[in-house]
This record gives C-alpha cells, structure tokens and sequence, in this order.
C-alpha cells in the first residue's frame, strides 16, 4: 500500500514511524514543510503529560500514551520524559471519580483523588474556591514534544520511509498530492497531518474544512516562587504550567483566538499580562512576565487527535486541540492500524 503523509509534526512523525512498521509494511511518502525551522505547536510544546483529563474519554489515550511512553526505554529516550508529578484541580462538584479509575487501569497506583485542603496543604496554592476537588497523579511529567518528532522522523527514514522536505500545494480526491514545484503523486491513502495548517490547505485544495479550525495558545516563562508546584492545571482560575529547565515557571492561560492564521502568530500581551495577575491571586506570589511563547493548534469538537476519513482514502490525523502531546503516542498506533486496514 502507498500513503503519503503531509506534516512533520508529532502527528505525521509518530503515524510515518508506525504505519513504516506495520505488518505487511507499507510505503511511506512522508512531506514536510522544508523550512526545518518553523515554529510548529510540536516545536513550542509544554510538553505536559498526564493520565488524567476531566472526561473518560479523553483520559483513555492520555493514560494509554504515558503507560506506553513509561514502558518503553526507547520512548522515554526519543520523548526526554521528566517524571515530576501532576496535579489537575477541578472546580466544586465535580466527579473526577470515573476518569480517575481509568487512569488506574492503566497507571496503577498513580492518581489520587484530594479535597481542597489537600491540595492547599501540599502545593502553594494561596485560594481555591470551597469544595475543589484535585488528581494527583504520581506517575506523570513532561516530554518534548519536539525531540520526540526529530527521533519518530529519524526512526521512520531508517524504517524505509521517504521524507520529502517538499511542502505540499493540494490534496485531491485520487488521492493526490500535489507538491508546491506542481508534481501530482497517486497513492492508495493520503493523510492531512499538518496541524493548524490543515484548514487553510484542505480549503486550498477545495476540500471541505470537516469542523477543524485553529486557536491560538501561548504560554509565558515566568519568574515565580512557586516551590513544590510541578505540572499543574487548576480549572478555577484556567492557569496551567510547570517548572522550566531554566529555572523560571511556565504558565498560561487559555486564549479565546480562533481561526487564526499559523503563519503570523504572535504574542497576546494582554493575554500574558492576565497571566501574572492570575497568578499572583491563586499563588499570593510576585510573579514576573519573561518571554511569551505563542503559536497555535487545530481544533475538532469532539476534541482529540485522530484519523477521520473525508472520503475514500483520504484523511486528516490532526485535531489534538491543545492537546496532542498528551495522546499521539496512542493515537498514532490507532491511527496506523485503522489507516492500514
Ligand atoms: C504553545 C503550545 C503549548 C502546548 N502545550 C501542550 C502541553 O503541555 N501538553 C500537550 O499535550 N499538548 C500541548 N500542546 C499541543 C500539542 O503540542 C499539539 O497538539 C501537537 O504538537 C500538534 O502536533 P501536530 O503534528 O498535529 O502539529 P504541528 O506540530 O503544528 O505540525 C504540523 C506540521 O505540518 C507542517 N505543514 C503544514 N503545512 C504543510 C504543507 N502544506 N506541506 C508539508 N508540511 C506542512 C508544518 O510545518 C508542521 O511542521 C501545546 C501546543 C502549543 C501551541
């Protein structure tokens, strides 16, 4: 079987490395921007990885990616997995019981659930609203997303996978791939993979946009004395975060851009001013705005990086909607079984 894969993110990274070794093998045409350099959501990653996610749902693939990842010496390898912890605070009333039992089914022993004292007991947490709930999971942490893509890709060449460092033009029905220098190549499966770039390129191609569209998001490294506070995301207020290698505090906090255009992100000041105020309130620390990071990520509802068909032999794998770091490991397995089938 032919398929060609357009992106080299994670998602086309780990899906070429898959489908390369799959029984029966198939022919993998692998395209990449060629830029080598650009600022995709897989370069500017946090990189946060837990089992947890508020729904059953969404936390069956992020279990499922952190088991494989932690099982697997050479995952943990290519990912630069740091086990640190994770703590998810949820607003009051909420049941985290059902998601919490999926995370143990494939992470056993590893979350737990705690009330609000617990949370403001343990982390420096200053306020959280009476009756928050909160996940602490043991076994969780942070990868990079991008040191993972850069092995999947070396990994998928060795596999025999060709990588073209050709952007593509279009997609047809055929499928096709037209390449920008005006080739047509016909296999028997093409996949979108680009990221936030997927809409504006099905759109080029006149093909139909399938609910997917981008959002902005950023981050912002911070100076903060936030000791004993790991990977967190605390729903109450929306802030998220985790130690930098460089000392400073990575938080952000969602943004509410969408259809953005992947090629002129650039920071929302407000937004990371936001950011600190936000902080300073949950935390009762000063908190000092460095350098913000901002870039963006497709979006699907339901949320979640998968294959879904636009016709026959034709895909996209994209969808992560902010997520995707968390998942591709599993979804990519999933991705190649169905795509091969
Ligand atoms: C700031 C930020 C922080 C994040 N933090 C986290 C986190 O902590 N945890 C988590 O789980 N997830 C996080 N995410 C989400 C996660 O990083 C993304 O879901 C994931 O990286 C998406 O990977 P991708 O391969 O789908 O897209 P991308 O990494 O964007 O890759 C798409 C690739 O396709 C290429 N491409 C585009 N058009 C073409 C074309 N025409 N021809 C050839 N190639 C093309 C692009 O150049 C790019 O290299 C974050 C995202 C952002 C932006």
């Amino acid at each position: 079987m032919r398929v060609a894969i357009v992106g080299g993110g994670i998602a086309g990274a780990l899906l070429a490395w898959r489908a390369a070794r799959a029984p029966g093998g198939a022919a993998v045409d692998l395209f990449t921007d060629g830029t080598g350099g650009r600022a995709d959501a897989s370069r500017v990653s946090g990189g946060l990885v837990r089992g947890f996610e508020p729904t059953v749902a969404a936390t069956g693939p992020a279990a499922e990616s952190l088991a494989e990842i932690r099982g697997s010496d050479v995952l943990r390898e290519w990912s630069g997995y740091r086990e640190t912890g994770a703590l998810y605070v949820l607003p009051a009333g909420a049941d985290a019981r059902e998601p919490a039992a999926v995370v143990d089914a494939y992470l056993p022993g590893s979350a737990e659930i705690v009330g609000r004292d617990g949370v403001i007991g343990a982390f420096p947490f200053r306020t959280l609203p009476a009756d928050s709930v909160a996940v602490v999971e043991r076994h969780a942490g942070h990868i990079s997303p991008h040191r993972l893509r850069t092995a999947a890709l070396r990994a998928a060449a060795g596999a025999g996978v060709t990588v073209h460092e050709a952007p593509v033009g279009e997609v047809t029905r055929d499928p096709a791939v037209r390449t920008a220098d005006g080739r047509t190549l016909r296999y028997d499966r093409v996949v979108v993979a680009a990221g936030a770039w997927t809409p504006k390129l099905l759109a080029r191609s006149r093909l139909p946009v399938a609910g997917l569209r981008t959002k902005h998001i950023q981050y912002s490294l911070c100076e903060a004395p936030l000791e004993g506070l790991g990977p967190f995301v605390d729903e109450n207020s929306g802030l998220y975060g985790r130690p930098h290698e460089d000392g400073g505090f990575l938080l952000g906090l969602p943004s509410d851009r969408w259809g953005v255009d992947p090629d002129t992100m650039a920071p929302d000041e407000a937004l990371a001013r936001r950011v600190a105020e936000s902080a300073r309130r949950v935390f009762g620390v000063p908190v000092a705005v460095g350098r913000t990071v901002a870039s963006c990520d497709c979006y699907h509802d339901p949320a979640g990086l998968e294959l879904r068909s636009l016709g026959p032999g034709l895909h996209t794998f994209t969808g992560g909607s902010g997520g995707a770091a968390k998942t591709v490991v599993a979804a990519s397995r999933k991705a190649a079984a169905a795509l091969l089938a």
